[in-house]
């Protein structure tokens, strides 16, 4: 073993193996037929690709998707493996070229799709190569038990049968299930195999649901707190997907969008944009993600209710490939329900199959529910029982959200709906607490009833919420219809007569995301400018917890970069300079004071306790906003903005980008191009009303590397 160690540090910078790898590949090694059941996101590539590279001829990787093969061969170069790929996106001119290359033995690695197989003229071109392993990815596409059954997944068992000699066979899932288990066993004729089952806990993604939440306004919020990284949205309908995708553009974010509605060589160029950084949000049905490798995804919103547990962890399991902490977040709304039950009911199965169906489909509706840990709720759905005691990284175990009496308010709701007798949708009853002077509301005379105007104090979409928040804990309940009506349940009943009280769980709006470093921020354009001159994704140059280590520690030459994770030895001799250069000119910028900056005053603080403006810092990071920090100090507004000036130029994480409004920052620079940077004044008279003088300092210091050369 301790040679595989040796390439695993050598190839790809790793000291060590994830849970299961080591096994995997020493059974692998000793000859041994392996099925290895990972989540995703567990490194099941590392499996194969290491004995690849240890055994004597060609490893053969049957892969289901081009895509997937791309992206895994670029990956392979880029660590200085030699790998190539046979699909049908080749000529036939470039196929043969790879075939005559395999035969001279240029290749540990030989990616092909399940379909080529079966062809005659590539049975007898591999006839003659040493074929030690055929590595099976995505091995449940053989069972038709499985979600992706592919029929020539069949063509494997066969194939191999005609080898001049058996190689070992490894087969790969992310599956479990004892039905698609047992067939990937025998209808790959696996022998005497050795399974390794890895659990399907993801401990870096934290899960959370939230209900009662006006959907729209939090993904705006999640996505201005969250934009240097990459996620996706995932909504039920192309409807859906199109609306919020215009919403989210319209506010200037770089957003994508896929759905089946759009051509293939949309969704194409779109899935691409998004993989290759150029977009940072994916928004788009469940047509989105097979196949898609991209291992630096931050977060996946639900932005409705999947169909099922099933469903929803595959698709947020696309967050956090990498292992670095990222999200998983469900916004759960009554109405995800009634889509969900309308789908089954007009699909085509059988009934017995529908029934099935309407109880996964609760088993999802309880994890929404659910006040216990979701990650247990996971796991336990999967069959597996999760340690004692609460995970600590999940929307319930460390719950930030307020508890809060709303005893008050639910009344008000329910007697509202009371009045009317129970005979109107949310939106009525909204109007008529909010007091409305619509058409609708007069012509009606719910003027003249005494619940109207009772929540005026609250805006519409704060009352709707609450609405909501009361009909996704069981005080209401909507009918199932086009034009959904708002009733009382017994449990609202209690309320209205002051037999209960409502206490509730506000959730707090999305923060500021972990504070972002500046160094980090610089590191990433370096690679993304590698990424694209190589023609690969960003995250196959270096994954962003390889960045993240750069800029903790700091690497001053080679030797140092070298024992970053994920720095092997090609990578290092191909990219090591130019991350090293970054890296020692932003060590030699933050011990000299740059003067670049025209907001910062010039005044010393006191020097016994901690400096002033660092007290202003710690308190945006616990996300109050300038004025409230302004009051709390009892300073001026403009003293706090120069103090997170100060802050920023110091080299502490800042996100600049919450203080200029997206459409300006173009038109903010130009006119400190044209004005010069002496000046504020000069340039907010330049610039239009809404640009206030924390936008232009706060671009200032955005760009302040650009503006001092
Ligand atoms: P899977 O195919 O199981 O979904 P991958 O093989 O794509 O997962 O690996 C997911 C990520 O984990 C990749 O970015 C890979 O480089 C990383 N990885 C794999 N093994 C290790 C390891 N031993 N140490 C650190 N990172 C690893
Ligand atoms: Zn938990």
């Amino acid at each position: 073993m301790r040679n595989v160690r040796n390439l695993l540090q050598k190839y790809y910078g790793y000291e060590d193996f994830r849970p299961g790898q080591a096994e995997i590949v020493d059974s692998l090694l000793n000859g041994k037929d392996t099925l290895a059941i990972m989540p995703t996101g567990a490194g099941k590539s590392l499996c194969f690709q290491l004995p690849a590279l240890l055994l004597p001829g060609v490893t053969i990787v049957v892969s289901p998707l081009i895509s997937l093969m791309k992206d895994q061969v670029d990956a392979l170069h880029a660590l200085g493996i030699a790998a190539t790929y046979i699909n049908s996106s080749l000529t036939a001119a470039e196929v043969s070229d790879r075939m005559y290359n395999a035969r001279r033995n240029k290749y540990k690695l030989l990616y092909v799709a399940p379909e080529r197989l079966e062809t005659e003229q590539f049975q007898a071109a591999v006839r003659t190569l040493e074929i030690s392993m055929v590595a099976i990815d995505e091995a449940h596409c053989i069972s038709q038990w499985g979600h992706d059954f592919r029929p020539s997944y069949r063509a494997i068992e066969p194939f191999i049968a005609q080898l001049p000699e058996r190689p070992v066979i490894g087969a790969f899932t992310a599956t479990a299930t004892e039905n698609v288990k047992q067939d990937i066993l025998e209808l790959l004729a696996l022998r005497e195999p050795a399974t390794y089952f890895t659990g399907f806990d993801r401990p870096n993604l934290r899960f959370a649901v939230i209900r009662g939440e006006n959907k729209p306004d939090f993904i705006m919020s999640y996505a201005a707190a969250h934009k240097s990284h990459s996620g996706i949205v995932y909504a039920a309908t192309r409807k859906e997907v199109d609306k919020l995708y215009a919403a989210l553009r319209k506010k200037g974010y770089n957003v994508q969008r896929y759905h089946a509605g759009l051509n293939d060589e949309e969704r194409k160029k779109n899935q691409e944009a998004f993989i290759h950084d150029d977009a940072k949000i994916m928004v788009a049905t469940n047509a989105f993600g097979m196949g898609i490798d991209k291992s630096d995804v931050r977060y996946v919103i639900h932005y409705n209710m999947p169909k099922n547990m099933e469903a929803y962890y595959q698709e947020a399991g696309r967050a956090g490939r990498d292992g670095e902490p990222a999200e998983c977040i469900l916004l759960f709304g009554p109405q995800d329900i009634m889509l969900q039950k309308f789908l089954i009911e007009q699909s085509v199965l059988d009934y017995e199959r529908k029934s099935g169906e309407f109880a996964k489909l609760q088993d999802m509706v309880d994890y929404c529910h659910t006040p216990d840990c979701l990650r247990r709720y996971i796991l336990a759905y999967f069959g597996e029982t999760a340690p004692e005691g609460e995970c600590g990284n999940c929307g319930n175990c460390n719950d930030d959200s307020e508890v809060v009496n709303i005893t008050v308010e639910a009344q008000k709701v329910l007697s509202c709906i009371v009045r009317v007798n129970q005979r109107y949708g949310s939106t009525v009853i909204a109007d008529i607490l909010k007091g409305s002077r619509s058409k609708r509301i007069l012509q009606q005379h719910f003027d003249e009833l005494s619940v109207y105007g009772i929540l005026k104090e609250y805006s519409l979409q704060e009352i709707k919420d609450l609405i909501n928040r009361l009909i996704a804990t069981g005080y209401l309940w909507l009918t199932e219809n086009e034009y959904p009506v708002v009733k009382m349940t017994e449990k609202g009943g209690a309320v209205l007569k002051q037999r209960a009280e409502v206490w509730q769980k506000v959730p707090r709006r999305p923060q500021k995301g972990a504070a972002d470093n500046s160094l980090f921020e610089l590191l990433r354009v370096v690679r993304k400018k590698i990424a694209d001159r190589e023609r690969v994704p960003p995250y196959v140059v270096f994954a962003d917890s390889t960045l993240k280590e750069m800029s903790e520690y700091l690497p001053a030459d080679r030797q140092a970069l070298r024992k970053i994770k994920g720095v092997g030895e090609t990578k290092l001799e191909r990219y090591g300079d130019e991350f090293l250069s970054v890296i020692g000119q932003h060590a030699a910028d933050r011990q000299s004071q740059p003067p670049d900056c025209p907001a910062v005053p010039a005044t010393a603080e006191k020097k016994e306790d901690t400096p002033s403006h660092i007290l202003t810092l710690n308190l945006f990071q616990t996300g109050l906003s300038l004025a409230e920090i302004a009051a709390q100090r009892q300073l001026k507004p403009v003293t706090i903005q120069d103090h997170l000036m100060r802050c920023g130029i110091e080299g502490h994480a800042i996100d600049w980008s919450l203080f200029i409004p997206a459409r300006y920052e173009a038109a903010i620079l130009a006119a400190i191009h044209k004005l010069g940077t002496a000046k504020l004044k000069a340039l907010k008279d330049a610039l239009p009303d809404e640009v206030d003088y924390m936008a232009i300092k706060a671009t200032l210091c955005k760009h302040r590397k650009d503006l001092a050369q």
